[in-house]
């Protein structure tokens, strides 16, 4: 009789600061090699506004407690939190200020990173955040670190909260956000926003979507055939 055999976990990590087109590029990868795709950031938001809703934004313990009680569920773009759907929630700008205030704190950060584990476990995965290269998935098979200059990643941030029809702050104030956002990200003790030592940079900044695409994509078709160089 064939024993079943479990399929290798396969995972290509993009990290980098915020609205440097992580989303949008590790969803369209995903796409374009069969490969599912995990937002890690909706897990961080998601536990904001947890954190919010129930007043323990600034109390880690009983978060954390709270967090265990809790069923996270993560699944083609939609957040389920004890089976509601949040995800419609996850973009206001409170719970994308404080989700960077949750994701500061220790406990917080071991629940997810074992969230993020068992997600990914068997499957091929593109996993998108700030700690995945470094902490979470070491040993990926490729590991990414997107950047772009702040104003233009503003800029992009503003046309995507246009499309989806939110009102849009305008282009200093939606900076200032982002900067005071990738500071926390960046200098807080645990797992601080950093690249990979082992990452390819790429600066998206003078760069179409679908330039990154082929880049990225062509990086990783070959590391998936073996013939990864440096
Ligand atoms: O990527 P996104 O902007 O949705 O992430 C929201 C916040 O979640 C980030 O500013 C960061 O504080 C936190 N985060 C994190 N580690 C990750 C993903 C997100 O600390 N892997």
């Amino acid at each position: 009789m064939a024993v079943p055999v479990a399929r290798p976990t396969v995972v290509v990590t993009i990290d980098g600061p915020a609205g440097a087109g992580k989303s949008t590029v590790a969803r369209r990868l995903a796409d374009l090699l069969g490969f599912d795709y995990l937002d890690t950031g909706a897990m961080y938001r998601a536990v904001a506004l947890i954190g919010h809703r129930d007043g323990l934004l600034h109390d880690a313990e009983a978060l954390a407690r709270r967090l265990e009680s809790l069923e996270l569920v993560i699944s083609g773009g939609v957040v389920l939190v004890n089976g509601d759907d949040v995800t419609a929630q996850l973009r206001d700008p409170e719970v994308t200020r404080f989700s960077s205030v949750v994701a500061a704190q220790p406990s917080v950060r071991a629940f997810l990173v074992r969230a993020q584990r068992q997600a990914a476990f068997g499957r091929r995965i593109i996993c998108e955040g700030r700690d995945q290269g470094t902490v979470v998935f070491p040993d990926a098979l490729c590991k990414f670190f997107l950047t772009a200059d702040p104003r233009e990643r503003a800029r992009r941030r503003s046309e995507d909260m246009a499309r989806q029809g939110k009102a849009v702050p305008d282009l200093e104030a939606l900076e200032r956000e982002i900067s005071e956002r990738d500071m926390r990200d960046a200098n807080r003790a645990e797992s601080p926003m950093v690249a990979a030592a082992d990452a390819d940079h790429v600066d998206t900044t003078s760069l179409l979507l679908e330039d990154v695409l082929a880049l990225l994509s062509g990086r990783i078709q070959k590391a998936l055939s073996g013939g990864l160089e440096t």
